[in-house]
C-alpha cells in the first residue's frame, strides 16, 4: 500500500455525540492519512445532518442494529468507538469481527476481563486496536514525557496530577453506562499523566472519596476522589479528580527541579514550565495527530504507540484505585 495522500483510510464514528461532533469530524478535516468516511448513529436526524454536513454518502450510515454490515464496506478502514464506556467492549468486538482497525475512546472498557476479550477480537481478526488518548501526540505533554523519562532534572521524587470538571450531566452520572464518576471520565488523565511523565508503573494505590455536596446528583458515581499512587523508587503521585471542581494540573518535582503543566489536559491552550523558563510549543490539532499517526502505523504496518495494552493497564489501575476507595485500605497493582 502506497503512502500518499491519495491512498488516505476511511474511518467511520460510532456514536454521534458532543467529542465525535466537536472534536473528531472537525479534526478529521485537518488529517492528511484518513477521512471521515462514515458514521454510526442511534438517531435518524443526526444522521441526516452529518450527511449533509460531511458529505457522508448514503452507503456509509449504519445504525447500531445494521452495524455489523460495515464488513462488506471497503471504503471503511477504521471504526471509532466514540460511544459512553460501558459501550466499548461490545462495539469494539463487533469492529473487529466485521475486520476492521478500531480506535476506542478512554476509559478503554469497565473491567480488565472487557479489555482482554477487546485486545482478542482485534488480535484474532489481525486489527489494530488503539486507545484515543491524544495527549500522547500534543507536545507540552511529550514534554513532560521527555523531562521525565529522560531525567533531564534528575530522577523523579514526587508527581502531582489533578483534573476536573465543575459540571457534568447525562450518561456520565450512571455508573451502569459510565461505570464510575470522574476517576473514569478525567481521573484517567492522571493515571496517565503520572505514568508518562516517570515511564514508570504504578505499584500500590490508596484513595479516599470526597464528601458528597449532592446526594441526590452523585447518587450512583462519586463526585470527587484523591488517590495516591506509589512507584518503583519511592516515588509518590498525589493525584485528585473532581465533578464538582475546575482541576487541570501536572506536575514533577525532581532532584535538580521541576516541571508541570498548569493546563494540562484541554484540547487547546495548554501551559506548561519548568524551573528554567516557560515551555513554547505550537498549537496543534490533538486529535488531527493521533488519528493520522494510527492511520501511519497501519500504512507503515509499524505499532501504534497508545495500543488496547496501555488501555487495558490504565482500567487495571482505576479498578485498584476505586477498590481502595471501598476498602480503605492500600490495594498492589
Ligand atoms: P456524548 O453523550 O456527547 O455522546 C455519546 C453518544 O453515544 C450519543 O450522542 C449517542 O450518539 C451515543 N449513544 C448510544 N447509546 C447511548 C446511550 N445509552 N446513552 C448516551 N449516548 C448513547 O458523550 P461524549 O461524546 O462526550 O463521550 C463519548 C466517549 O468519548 C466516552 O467514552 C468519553 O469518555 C470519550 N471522550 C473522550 C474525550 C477525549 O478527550 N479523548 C473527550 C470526551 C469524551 P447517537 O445519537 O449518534 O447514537
Amino acid at each position: 500500500m502506497a503512502n500518499t495522500k491519495t491512498s488516505k483510510l476511511g474511518i467511520a464514528l460510532v456514536g454521534l455525540g458532543k467529542y465525535s461532533g466537536d472534536q473528531l469530524a472537525p479534526g478529521l478535516k485537518e488529517t492528511e492519512y484518513c477521512y471521515l468516511a462514515g458514521i454510526v448513529t442511534g438517531n435518524p436526524d443526526k444522521a441526516a445532518k452529518w450527511r449533509k454536513q460531511y458529505d457522508v454518502p448514503e452507503n456509509n450510515i449504519y445504525s447500531y442494529s445494521n452495524f455489523d454490515d460495515i464488513k462488506d464496506n471497503p471504503d471503511i478502514d477504521i471504526v471509532y468507538i466514540v460511544l459512553p464506556n460501558a459501550m466499548h467492549h461490545e462495539f469494539v468486538i463487533r469492529a473487529a469481527k466485521a475486520g476492521k482497525h478500531v480506535i476506542c475512546e478512554k476509559p478503554m472498557a469497565l473491567t480488565v476481563e472487557e479489555c482482554d476479550d477487546m485486545i482478542a477480537a482485534c488480535t484474532k481478526a489481525n486489527k489494530m486496536l488503539s486507545i484515543g488518548y491524544r495527549l500522547h501526540f500534543e507536545p507540552h505533554n511529550m514534554e513532560m514525557m521527555r523531562l521525565g523519562q529522560k531525567k533531564i532534572f534528575g530522577p523523579i521524587k514526587k508527581m502531582f496530577a489533578e483534573d476536573g470538571l465543575a459540571e457534568v450531566e447525562g450518561w456520565r452520572l450512571s455508573k451502569a453506562l459510565a461505570g464510575g464518576g470522574p476517576l473514569m471520565d478525567v481521573g484517567i488523565y492522571c493515571v496517565q499523566g503520572a505514568r508518562y511523565t516517570s515511564g514508570l508503573e504504578p505499584l500500590a494505590v490508596t484513595a479516599r472519596e470526597g464528601i458528597k455536596k449532592n446526594k441526590e446528583k452523585f447518587k450512583e458515581v462519586e463526585e470527587s476522589l484523591t488517590w495516591q499512587m506509589e512507584f518503583p523508587n519511592g516515588i509518590v503521585a498525589e493525584c485528585k479528580t473532581s465533578y464538582s471542581e475546575q482541576l487541570n494540573l501536572l506536575r514533577a518535582e525532581a532532584e535538580n527541579g521541576w516541571f508541570e503543566l498548569t493546563t494540562a489536559y484541554e484540547y487547546t491552550g495548554i501551559e506548561g514550565e519548568t524551573i528554567q523558563g516557560k515551555m513554547k510549543f505550537p498549537k496543534v490539532n490533538q486529535q488531527a495527530k493521533q488519528m493520522d499517526d494510527f492511520a501511519r502505523a497501519i500504512l507503515d504496518r509499524r505499532p501504534t504507540p497508545v495500543p488496547g495494552e496501555m488501555g487495558r493497564q490504565d482500567v487495571k489501575i482505576l479498578n485498584a484505585i476505586y477498590k481502595a476507595m471501598e476498602t480503605g485500605k492500600r490495594v498492589t497493582i
